[in-house]
């Protein structure tokens, strides 16, 4: 990679998940929803598009695995990607969720070529891709991208430092509810695809933990929850559920 930095990675040697066959490109008219290239200027934004290419993620699809090389960028329109860090070797839980309001591939930003985390499609979708060497050249040329990229980076950063937190303080119904808000505000459709699989994976708790989570949503009529597809009810009553650690990493998103 061009004069990016390749740093060793504390857990790099992990079993992959199978690889679904990758982002496919696509040649119908996309709607470019992501606000964090919405917020440049026109004349950044035109150049950069000459680098990019709209491709669809698919749900369950892996962009990096934590020691790989990051090859591209994503910029999520309507897609979600889950980052997730892996403990033992076989156990994964989601540190951070990017979506439209940011990127996939910050460690670019800081000139390091290699992943730390796995990045998991977790909402099928789009975005918009570009190869690492021209995103690098890019970055060097516009201090309006640095300033979007650094407050963004900012703000994944405490992200997932409210997401260590969460993880070790707060009840597993509220950070059920904290998760099922932060993939609605980005995904913005009702309802969504969910295994519990899945769910336990993000939640880093056994399956029987999410299913009781989940029944308790259930019952308090906030969410209705069928053959892996959630339905979000009573979206005020699931901010009640939920823990403080939503609100705190939406506004630190809003405000930046
Ligand atoms: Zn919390």
């Amino acid at each position: 990679m061009e004069n990016a930095y390749r740093v060793p990675v504390a857990n790099r040697f992990i079993p992959t998940l199978p690889r679904l066959k990758g982002p496919s490109r696509i040649e119908k008219p996309v709607a470019e929803a992501n606000s964090l290239l919405a917020a440049l200027p026109r004349k950044v934004r035109e150049h950069l598009h000459g680098n990019f290419e709209k491709v669809a993620l698919t749900y369950g699809e892996v962009l990096y695995e934590p020691g790989e090389q990051i090859k591209y960028v994503y910029f999520p329109n309507d897609s979600i990607v889950s980052l997730l860090t892996l403990v033992d070797q076989h156990q994964a839980l989601e540190v951070g969720l990017v979506g439209r309001e940011g990127m996939v591939g910050i460690p670019l930003t800081l000139e390091i070529a290699i992943s730390p985390v796995r990045a998991l499609v977790q909402g099928t979708g789009t975005a918009m891709r570009m190869k690492a060497a021209p995103f690098l050249k890019e970055l060097r040329q516009s201090q309006a991208l640095q300033g979007e990229l650094h407050r963004y980076t900012y703000t994944l950063m405490a992200q997932i430092t409210q997401t260590a937190a969460c993880n070790r303080f707060h009840v597993v119904e509220a950070r059920l509810a904290r998760w099922l808000l932060m993939t609605h505000d980005r995904m913005q459709s009702n309802p969504f695809r969910l295994t519990q699989e899945f769910l336990s994976h993000m939640l880093g708790v056994r399956r029987v933990g999410v299913t009781k989570a989940a029944r308790t949503l259930q019952q308090n009529k906030l969410i209705s929850y069928s053959r892996g597809n959630i339905t979000i009810l009573d979206r005020i009553g699931l901010e009640a559920a939920c823990c403080s650690c939503y609100e705190i990493i939406k506004d630190m998103h809003d405000a930046a």
